[in-house]
């Protein structure tokens, strides 16, 4: 494929317009820059970036590891549009989406507060793994990268954070709680030495989630890899190990892929424990895939589990399904289960809300064990019809476009807000948007 050298960043006007009053510098400036500093950047848009929605606010750069080789990773990001930059070894630098519009990259995550952190962040995948150093080429591109887009928008150090610190989990089989540990991905840049040599002074101090008790720890050992220099206590999952006291330099979180004891198939695969690629190997021999595994208790101790490569597709804040995520809708939403903001798709195409179904008696059956294979979506606004006097800009306002917004064609099928043709969307569509 023939790639176009763009050189350096190019802002838009109006990012020209807030960093020449944010930090009094001039375009011709960035550019001159980066040219001396060789920042070397070519488009290889991913063919999604034309209907991605522009984002409206931009808090955050999250650094991803790619967990994979060059092309294959950056083949995968460029057809999902899961990236805004790619990093080579080399220092080689590919934009995938357009710095302005939304990229999938964090899925479920919550940092503040705030959740699906692709609505407020620019992702940036480095060609590597959560626990290897990177490249000399790669660190200089990348602190050039994050010196021009912490410039363009604003960005203290503090909120130049890593997928693993705000990637969370739902309540699972191993934890009851929402949970922060989802993820290992890009771990590595919460060393102060690795931050340093990407020009980062500051680092979060802490996790605001958890702090506020909004999230439990579920891997104690990763939350004081991240957060080393945290001092206060945590509130930390049922079922986990308890907090370790933190070292100045946390020690790397295990990668022993044998179940003892003390480790879980959730700690070794995390949120792929019963996904179909990962395998555990018992001890006599037998080997079985992650989603056949049926007594989660009794897997013995020496037990090896086989993790695929590379980095899943991000999921978004939104379906889960009973028989995966869980067995009952309390499993999967908890309190929500019942809500007006929890939306059920049934196999055979009944959609309901929780709160609807929670008023009729003869679902109240349906509402606690949904059938297996029903998907939720936790956290949604239920919109209603798509109409020719009702678009879906009057119904989900500026989210109608977003990849996390639903639609549900009367032919069963569902797209994205950003997978669906605007100028055809037939009647009778429904649509969901985040809350
Ligand atoms: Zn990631």
């Amino acid at each position: 494929m023939a790639l176009k050298n763009e050189g350096s960043l190019v802002p838009s006007r109006r990012e020209v317009l807030k960093t020449a009053v944010a930090c009094l510098a001039l375009p011709g400036m960035l550019a001159r820059a980066s040219a001396a500093t060789g920042l070397r950047i070519s488009n290889r848009l991913s063919p999604l970036n034309s209907k991605r929605p522009r984002r409206p606010h931009t808090r955050y750069i999250i650094l991803h590891t790619t967990e994979g080789e060059e092309k294959g990773s950056l083949n995968k990001l460029v057809r999902y549009g899961e990236a805004h930059y790619f990093v080579c070894h080399s220092g080689q630098v590919y934009r995938i989406i357009d710095k302005s519009k939304i990229a999938r990259h964090t899925g479920r995550s919550m940092w503040e507060g705030r959740t699906t952190i692709d609505n407020y962040s620019i992702g940036i995948e480095v060609c590597g793994y959560h626990n290897r150093d990177i490249t000399p080429a790669q660190a200089d591109a990348v602190r050039e990268l994050l010196r021009q887009l912490k410039s363009l928008y604003d960005i203290p150090d503090e909120r130049v954070l890593t997928h693993s610190m705000v990637a969370y989990g739902r309540p699972n089989r191993f934890h009851n709680d929402n949970h922060r540990g989802r993820k290992r991905c890009g771990m590595i840049f919460a060393r102060p030495e690795i931050r340093a040599r990407l020009g980062l002074e500051g680092a979060p101090p802490e996790d605001p989630d958890v702090k506020a008790g909004r999230l439990k720890v579920a891997d104690p050992e990763l939350f004081a890899y991240l957060f080393a220099r945290r001092t206060e206590p945590v509130l930390v999952a049922a079922g986990a190990a308890a907090p370790l006291p933190v070292p100045a330099t946390a020690a790397v979180p295990s990668e022993s892929p044998l179940i003892s004891l003390n480790r879980t198939a959730w700690q070794i695969a995390r949120e792929r424990y019963n996904h179909p690629d990962t395998v555990y190997v018992f001890p006599d021999g037998r080997r079985l895939e992650g989603d056949k595994v049926q007594d989660w208790g009794r897997i013995p101790t020496g037990t090896r589990v086989l993790l695929s490569e590379a980095e899943d597709t991000q999921p978004f804040e939104g379906f889960l399904e009973i028989g995966k995520d869980g067995s009952t809708s309390a499993e999967i939403a908890g309190q929500a289960a019942s809500s007006a903001t929890t939306i059920y798709f049934f196999p055979d195409g009944l959609i309901r809300t929780g709160s609807e179904l929670k008023q009729k008696r003869s679902w109240q059956r349906l509402l606690k064990t949904p059938p297996k294979g029903t998907r939720l979506l936790v956290g949604y606004v239920y919109g209603g019809h798509v109409q020719s006097r009702r678009p879906p800009s009057t119904i989900a306002g500026i989210k109608w476009n977003y990849p996390s917004t639903y639609y549900r064609y009367p032919d069963g099928r569902i797209l994205s807000g950003d997978d669906i043709n605007a100028n055809n969307i037939p009647g009778g569509t429904l649509i969901f948007y985040q809350q």
